[in-house]
């Protein structure tokens, strides 16, 4: 239905395009070579089969810093599943040796 539409900004509409809902910010805006996978924020359910434990950065997940951003105080909780291979955004967390642990 959109097809026809004059595209105003397409750089604008390539982040936009990129970015899955539940991310905190843009992907891509994040340090070069990154993606959510690797963010301390982001948040996967328990690997189950052997081919998850062996490829863990294929299985998707949820950016916890989303959750808590537009989580109300009563309300259920609130995950948008996307793919963990995502470029990172600007809000991406290096863990520490500690946390990675
Ligand atoms: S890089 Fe981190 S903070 Fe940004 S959307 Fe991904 S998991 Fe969330």
């Amino acid at each position: 239905m959109t097809e026809h539409l004059t595209v105003v900004n397409p750089s604008l509409q390539e982040r936009i395009d990129a970015t899955p809902t539940g991310m905190m910010h843009w992907s891509g805006t994040g340090p070069a070579g990154k993606t959510c996978f690797g963010c301390l924020n982001f948040d996967q359910r328990k690997l189950r089969s052997k081919a998850e434990r062996e490829a863990p950065e294929t299985v998707n997940g949820a950016c916890d810093r989303w959750r808590r951003h537009f989580e109300g105080a009563g309300e259920p909780k609130r995950r948008r599943i996307f793919d963990a291979r995502t470029p990172a955004c600007s809000h991406f967390r290096e863990p520490s040796p500690q946390e990675e642990a």
